[in-house]
């Protein structure tokens, strides 16, 4: 069977062609193809030389997953069921915003959390995801955008990456570590650590080690004490929300840069959306900077949750700004396409 070239570090790729009796430097050179042109045919490849395309023809493959499935919104919101070699199928969703937009990945075929006003969580885990799967979702994204070769960061519409789609990323680490390096590399696809952020549901012992791969990180927090976050998020009972805090200021010690930690809050009607709830969150952050995410709940099928009202989500906003957080109310993005997390593949598995 050919080996994916798709998802291997520089250095890898450097020995993997080692291993062929190649020089080191042509990993460069095959590297900007992949990465810079996202050339997936080594015919293409036409700086290479003729009997190196033909080597690397006969035993390697450089693939992009298939997009099985788009929807797009009338808000320019994409969304994309993609199949991988395994038949394995996930979501990833596009994001655009004025001159920028963001690209959301999975991480997990499934998801073991079950959180629970999550779709996602329905979805029992499968596996995770290579680092070629993960890379791969953003070169499939950037397919569909005509984003090839790597435009300048000014000029592009994928600008950043956001780990927040199917699955936990911090229970597949490595692989995520791997797939952040490729992604940031400035001679393939070049997206800045500051526009790649990693959401977690709160696995804190590996939060600290975001810091020193210098990306943003987002929390799932989405309660402000034990007693409801163990009802709404099994995790919680892992690494409770006094680790999860603890672990919030560990990231920020070690951050180089400034980093405001987003702490993402979906509202659910009488469950979490009191102002006793966001009064909570105020002390339960304390000493941290961050800025909450307040996202309006989408019911799905068989939910047991129900939407807060509109004057509930701003009185729950203003109390916070209040108290000089940042709260904004989450503009509802591609509600046309089905675009919370894990809706997509539920629909299409119940059709096939
Ligand atoms: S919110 Fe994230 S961690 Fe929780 S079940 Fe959904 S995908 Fe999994």
């Amino acid at each position: 069977m050919k080996k994916e070239l798709v998802g291997l570090s520089l250095d890898e790729l450097k020995k993997e062609l080692e291993s062929i009796g190649q020089k080191a430097f042509r990993a460069k050179q095959l590297w900007q193809w992949i990465y810079n042109k996202g050339e997936t045919d080594f015919d293409k490849m036409s700086s290479l030389s003729k009997d190196f395309r033909s080597e690397l023809k006969e035993k390697y493959t450089v693939t992009h997953p298939e997009i099985i499935l788009e929807q797009i919104s009338t808000d320019g919101t994409r969304k994309w069921l993609m199949r991988f070699k395994d038949g394995a199928e996930i979501e990833s969703v596009f994001i655009p915003e004025e001159d920028c937009g963001a690209v959301c990945v999975s991480t997990q075929v499934g998801c073991a959390q079950g959180c629970k006003f999550c779709n996602t969580g329905t979805q029992k885990l499968m596996r995770n995801l290579t680092a070629a799967e993960i890379v791969g979702q953003v070169m499939a994204a950037r397919d569909a955008l005509h984003e090839w070769p790597t435009k300048t960061d000014e000029n592009r519409l994928l600008s950043n990456v956001v780990f927040m789609g199917m699955g936990e990323p911090l229970y597949n680490f490595d692989n995520v570590k791997t797939a952040i390096g490729i992604l940031n590399d400035g001679d393939g696809m070049a997206i800045s650590k500051r526009k790649i952020t990693v959401s977690t549901a709160g696995r804190a012992d590996k939060i600290p080690e975001l810091a020193d791969l210098g990306v943003k990180l987002a929390i799932s927090l989405h309660a402000p004490n034990n007693e409801l976050r163990n009802k709404l998020m099994p995790i919680n009972r892992k690494f409770s929300l006094e680790e999860l805090m603890a672990a919030c200021k560990e990231y920020q010690k070690r951050c180089e840069r400034r980093h405001f930690i987003t702490m993402a809050y979906v509202l659910l009607k009488d469950v979490n959306d009191s102002l006793e709830c966001a009064k909570e969150l105020t002390e339960l952050v304390k000493g941290l900077e961050v800025k909450f995410n307040l996202i309006p709940f989408h019911p799905w099928e068989g939910c047991p949750f129900e939407p807060s009202s509109n004057n509930q989500i701003h009185r729950f906003a203003k109390f916070l700004e209040d108290k000089w957080f940042a709260a904004p109310i989450r503009r509802t993005r591609g509600e046309d396409i089905m675009a919370a997390c894990g809706q997509l593949k539920t629909e299409h598995n119940k059709k096939c």
